[in-house]
Formats: structure tokens, C-alpha cells, sequence
């Protein structure tokens, strides 16, 4: 709010006045730009990318226009989680540029007992569904979430980032999972952005078990007979089933090389890993915004959404994974090694945990 303050202060001064307002369902940024007497050279004028964010604008968004005697002056709206659209009337030119969005963030301990159920119990406590996803999303590969012991003791240090008042993001810096079975704990990396233990091993190997959340799998890696061309065939990846529209993240960190219709796969998203692994999500409904061959990925990112487009009896994603240009068996790179830092990044990391631990109190076992 203060830098968002700064930016506005030239103006306040002379006391004029700001418009808050709320981006309504199917407004556009042309109707934003009529609605304001504003040239439509102003979107034309955007490069590629920001054209696409403006026309993507969710509904709900906050934005500000500055107004003198009622006349424009500037306007300030967020295009993504990021950053925001500054439009600037000088004189009789418009001005475009792109300027951080501020959020006040707030840091948040929390210690929760597991009494009835854990997103019941984390709720109660911090009134936050978003966290138990976070959490659980954390320890995924290391606990089985449908079988807490009671009397489990979780502890939780995380950046909550809220914009007038709306919580807009949640981030676990720490979190800890204690029962009489295991005790584990996860630390965020700061130079990297992953999770590790306090050994400095990730939580995570280079791959998730799943690109989805699955019923369960309708044709697994091998020949098998097709079902629509009725005939033997290789079937070169694995067939999860699940609704439409059910998210499909990217099994690992990696470099968008491909997306848009391959016959027979429908909507796809091909993704290049390192170490000679490429993965392909196919038959999909759709993808999110943000999504265009060059994009660099994260583990765990959404790529799309769960559809039935192509060659498909039915909703599905198709999931295959090639290693040096042969597909190989999604299932059998599930248990791959897990990252552990080493030399430098290993040493910057304990540093970090050793002033982590001694500022929040944290007992390193
Ligand atoms: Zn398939």
C-alpha cells in the first residue's frame, strides 16, 4: 500500500481524486478503455504478452483510476499475481508501463494438535483451507495424508500475502510433522524455491508420482488393444481418469517445447526435463493462461486441464514420458532419486537453516 501511495503522491497533492474499482464478469480491457474516453492505441501498442494479460484479466481485480475534475489521469490495474498495468495521461500522450503490485505480507507460527482431521484441525486454527493444500502438497511423497495419527503435532511458519484484506497467497517457509511413527521437517529454500529436509535432501524426487489427482488408470504402459481403431497397438504412456477440467500439473521443472493439436492426442503440452527426459499431457480440455511454448516450468505447476479432445473414448489425460527419444513407462521413473544439495548450494542452504532455527526456536534433530 505505501508504494502504491508513492507512485500516486504527485497527484494527491493537488488533491485528486481515486476511483476504486472492481473488474466486473466479461468486462474487457476495450470496454475499459471506452469507458474512460481512452484511445484504443493504448492496447494496440502493448507488446504480445501484455496484450494477452490484459485480455485476461480475472474478475474481482482491484484497480484504481486516478481522475482530475473528472478527467482521466491514470489508471493502475493488476494483470497477474505480480505485477500491474499503469496507464499515465501526459499532457495529450498516453503512457504505458508496468510497475510491481505491493501486498502487505504478514509472517504467521502456528502449531496445530490433530484431534478430529487435519484440514478440519488446520482450519480451526488459522481459518485457511489454502495451507492444509500447501502442506500436504509438501510432504506428498514422504506421508500418507488419508491415515494421520491422532495426537500428530504440525507446526507451520509461513508468509501470508494479502491485498485490502484479502488473503491473495499463502507461502510455508517451515513446517514440521511429528507423531510417535516419524518426525520430519521441510524448510524452503530460498535460492531455489524447493523444499529439503534439514540434511539438505529435497522432499521431493525430480518427478511427482502423477502429473493429476486420479480415480484411477484405464490403460497402463505396453500393447494393448485400441479401443477406437480396434486393433494391437503400443500404447506408449499411461491413461488417467478423472473428470473435465481436473488439473494437470508438470511432473517436473522444465521447458515448454510444444503446445497446441497433435493428431490423434487432441489439446497437448509437450515438456522438455533435464537429463534427457521430455513428457506429453494429452487430450486436454484446455490451458490455463501463462502457458506458451518457451515458458519455463515448475514442478507441480498447472499445464492444463483434463479433456476428451482427439482420438478419446472418454474423459482422460494420456501421460507419456520419453527418455533420449524412446517413451518409456511413466510408472516405472515414479521412485526416481531425490535431489541432494551439494558443495556450494549445499552450504549456502545450511547456513540459511542455521539462522532459520535459531531465530523461530527450532529444534534441529
Ligand atoms: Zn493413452
Amino acid at each position: 500500500m505505501k508504494k502504491f501511495l508513492l507512485i500516486l503522491i504527485p497527484f494527491i497533492l493537488f488533491a485528486y481524486k481515486v476511483d476504486i474499482q472492481v473488474w466486473k464478469r466479461h468486462y474487457t480491457f476495450y470496454q475499459f478503455l471506452k469507458d474512460n474516453n481512452l484511445p484504443l492505441s493504448i492496447y494496440y501498442n502493448l507488446n504480445t504478452k501484455l496484450k494477452r494479460e490484459v485480455r485476461h484479466i480475472p474478475k474481482g481485480t482491484i484497480y484504481f483510476i486516478l481522475k482530475n475534475n473528472n478527467k482521466f489521469k491514470q489508471a493502475l490495474i493488476p494483470i497477474n499475481s505480480k505485477n500491474q498495468l499503469q496507464v499515465i495521461k501526459k499532457q495529450n500522450k498516453y503512457i504505458t508501463r508496468i510497475v510491481p503490485i505491493i501486498y502487505d505480507t504478514i509472517k504467521r507460527k502456528v502449531t496445530i494438535t490433530v484431534n478430529h482431521y487435519l484440514s478440519y484441525d488446520i482450519y480451526k486454527e488459522t481459518g485457511s483451507e489454502l495451507l492444509t493444500r500447501k502442506l500436504i502438497n509438501i510432504f506428498s511423497d514422504k506421508i500418507n495424508f488419508k491415515k494421520i495419527p491422532k495426537h500428530t503435532i504440525i507446526n507451520i511458519i509461513y508468509d501470508e500475502k494479502t491485498r485490502f484484506g484479502k488473503v491473495k497467497g499463502i507461502k510455508i517457509l517451515f513446517a514440521s510433522i511429528q507423531n510417535r511413527f516419524y518426525h520430519y521437517m521441510a524448510f524452503l529454500n530460498p535460492y531455489d524455491n524447493r523444499y529439503y529436509d534439514q540434511h539438505a535432501k529435497s522432499l521431493k524426487g525430480m518427478f511427482l508420482p502423477a502429473p493429476l489427482r486420479y480415480k484411477r488408470i484405464s490403460s497402463y504402459f505396453g500393447m494393448r488393444f485400441h479401443p477406437i481403431l480396434h486393433k494391437w497397438r503400443m500404447h506408449d504412456g499411461i491413461d488417467y481418469v478423472n473428470r473435465i477440467g481436473t488439473p494437470i500439473h508438470a511432473v517436473a521443472d522444465g521447458k515448454i517445447i510444444y503446445k497446441g493439436w497433435i493428431k490423434g492426442y487432441g489439446r497437448a503440452v509437450e515438456i522438455r526435463h533435464k537429463d534427457g527426459y521430455m513428457t506429453l499431457y494429452a487430450h486436454l480440455h484446455g490451458w490455463p493462461r501463462g502457458i506458451y511454448v518457451g515458458k519455463w516450468v515448475k514442478q507441480g505447476q498447472v499445464i492444463g486441464y483434463l479433456g476428451n479432445s482427439g482420438l478419446s473414448t472418454g474423459p482422460h489425460l494420456h501421460f507419456g514420458v520419453m527418455h533420449y527419444g524412446r517413451w518409456i513407462n511413466p510408472l516405472k521413473i515414479k521412485n526416481s532419486a531425490r535431489i541432494t544439495l551439494w558443495g556450494k548450494k549445499r552450504r549456502k542452504f545450511l547456513s540459511y537453516i542455521q539462522k532459520f532455527t535459531k531465530q523461530n526456536n527450532i529444534a534441529l534433530k
